[in-house]
């Protein structure tokens, strides 16, 4: 009987409540991982997802933390790690989007956006760190629009994401003599209450992949249980698009 390729693995996944965190969440868990994951307002989905991977045989433990309050971040990340006993895989998933032209851009919503989106990843690495060990994963989730913006408005999630890029970068070199591995997964356009299949942008959306459509939540919780996997420790400081062909 071969062993789930996660077992003894523990992970928080930030923003795990819904959508492509829900989504890894499911995964690393079914692959053999302990996790905890973080929400903000959820609270039900929440529960749901706890009573859903708990009745499949896994552990997993939902913490209610506003990723763009660092002190919130922080306990998260010490509550983790007293449940799980420890840390070796952090995914860096919550993030907001809202689309404005820049010169009706509300301020709060920037601050919100860089606050959670680039805020959070680092808080909640920074507060990580000292408990991670030789072949520990950071996964961060940022997004194809780093790379590629095919329309007015997105500027400023744009440049949000475009900080995930690089910080994945210098954090790979930073930690690479260390054997952790750090690594940025852009998604394309991916069903979830954040951009649905059936949106207002979806069927534009969909022209600019070469695939004609949407992905799902499985496509990119796939591939982030690749990276957390043991077959992926020569990989790091990149970003890896599960894009259906949005930047060809
Ligand atoms: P959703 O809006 O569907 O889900 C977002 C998740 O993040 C929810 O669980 C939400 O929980 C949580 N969250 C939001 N704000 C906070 C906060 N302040 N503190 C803690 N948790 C928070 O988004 P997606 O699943 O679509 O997106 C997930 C990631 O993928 C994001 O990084 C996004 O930028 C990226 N992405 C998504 C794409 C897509 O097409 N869907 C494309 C490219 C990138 P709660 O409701 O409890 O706040």
């Amino acid at each position: 009987m071969s062993t789930a390729p996660l077992t003894g693995r523990r992970a928080i996944v930030t923003g795990g409540s819904r959508g492509i965190g829900a989504e890894i969440v499911r995964r690393l868990t079914s692959e053999g991982a302990a996790v905890a994951f973080t929400y903000s307002a959820s609270g039900a989905d929440a529960e749901k997802l706890v009573a859903d991977v708990t009745a499949n045989g896994a552990k997993v433990v939902a913490i209610q933390a506003d990723a763009a309050d660092p002190a919130q971040t922080a306990n998260a990340v010490d509550r983790a790690v007293a449940e799980l006993g420890g840390l070796d895989i952090v995914v860096n998933n919550a993030a907001v989007a809202h689309m404005a032209p820049i010169g009706e851009f509300p301020g709060e919503q920037f601050d919100r956006l860089v606050a959670i989106n680039i805020g959070g990843m680092f808080w909640t690495t920074r507060s990580a760190i000292k408990h991670l060990g030789e072949g520990a994963r950071v996964i961060n989730i940022g997004s194809i629009n780093a790379d590629r913006v095919p329309g007015p408005g997105v500027s400023v999630y744009a440049m949000t994401k475009g900080a995930v890029s690089s910080f994945t970068r210098g954090l790979a070199r930073e930690l690479g003599p260390q054997g952790i591995t750090v690594n940025n997964v852009q998604p394309g356009p991916i069903d979830t209450d954040a951009n649905p299949d059936a949106g207002d942008f979806a069927e534009s959306l969909k022209l600019v992949t070469a695939q004609g459509r949407y992905g799902h939540t499985t496509d990119v919780a796939s591939f982030v249980a690749f990276l957390a996997g043991p077959e992926s420790g020569y990989i790091t400081g990149v970003n890896l698009n599960v894009d259906g062909g949005f930047t060809v």
